[in-house]
């Protein structure tokens, strides 16, 4: 069993997606560290990130080895734990500009869709896997037995940011700038944001992260 769980940044998807695979014994994968461990390779080695090709050359090279334990997330580039690394502020600033290189998404969901078969088949797998990112229902895995589309409102959305926040790193005006930035810039790849055919919206703006969490698990179930 596939569950997808597409939707924006700050949507609440990672910790929804990692708490449904928790609850249901199924194997987890964020899509959205790929891309972003992409990034960081292509930052680490100071490539051009505008030369499209060098980019997608270097996701075709990149070793990578992404967990599908949702109990435990790591990623490995070319032999680095860069599990902490690929979340840094400098990373989300630029990982849309990778996700629309068209060569990469080309990897990078041929990649995606090889760690869902492996996890699936693999013992711990409890008979399947929650995948999250943007086009998993439209594109990486469009034979998904379930497809959510987690919404939020803005608001809620920079709430659930809160911590870079409170840290000082960023003003509630940065963070709302790049939230609406990056909805704008992963817009731009536009089908990512369109639910797909047959996908249940879940707005996750007046729910506890339990409460969608429940919502999504009983959807499995039916
Ligand atoms: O989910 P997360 O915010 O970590 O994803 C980082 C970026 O990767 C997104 O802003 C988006 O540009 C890209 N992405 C994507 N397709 C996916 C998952 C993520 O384009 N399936």
């Amino acid at each position: 069993m596939i569950i997808a769980v597409d939707g924006p940044s700050g949507s609440g998807k990672s910790s929804t997606a990692r708490g449904v695979a928790t609850r249901l014994g199924l194997r987890y994968l964020d899509t959205g560290a790929t891309y972003r461990a992409v990034t960081w390779s292509a930052v680490d080695r100071g490539l051009d990130l505008d030369d499209t090709a060098a980019v997608a050359q270097r996701a075709r090279e990149l070793e990578l080895e992404v967990s599908t334990d949702p109990g435990h997330q790591f990623v490995i580039a070319d032999g680095t734990d860069v599990t902490a690394a690929i979340r840094e502020p400098r990373i989300s600033a630029v990982v849309s500009k990778i996700a629309t290189n068209l060569d990469v998404r080309k990897e990078l969901i041929r990649r995606q869709r090889e760690i869902i078969d492996d996890a699936q088949n693999s013992p711990q797998s409890g008979g399947g896997i929650v995948v999250e990112g943007r086009d998993i229902a439209t594109v990486v895995a469009t034979d998904a037995e379930l497809k959510v589309h987690l919404t939020a409102d803005q608001d809620a959305r920079m709430s659930r940011r809160g911590a870079e926040l409170e840290s000082g790193s960023v003003t509630a005006e940065q963070l709302r700038d790049q939230i609406v930035r990056r909805d704008a810039d992963d817009a731009t790849v536009s089908q990512f944001l369109v639910a797909s055919d047959g996908a249940v919206t879940v707005d996750s703006t007046h729910l506890s992260l339990e409460e969608v969490i429940d919502v999504i698990s009983r959807l499995a179930k039916e």
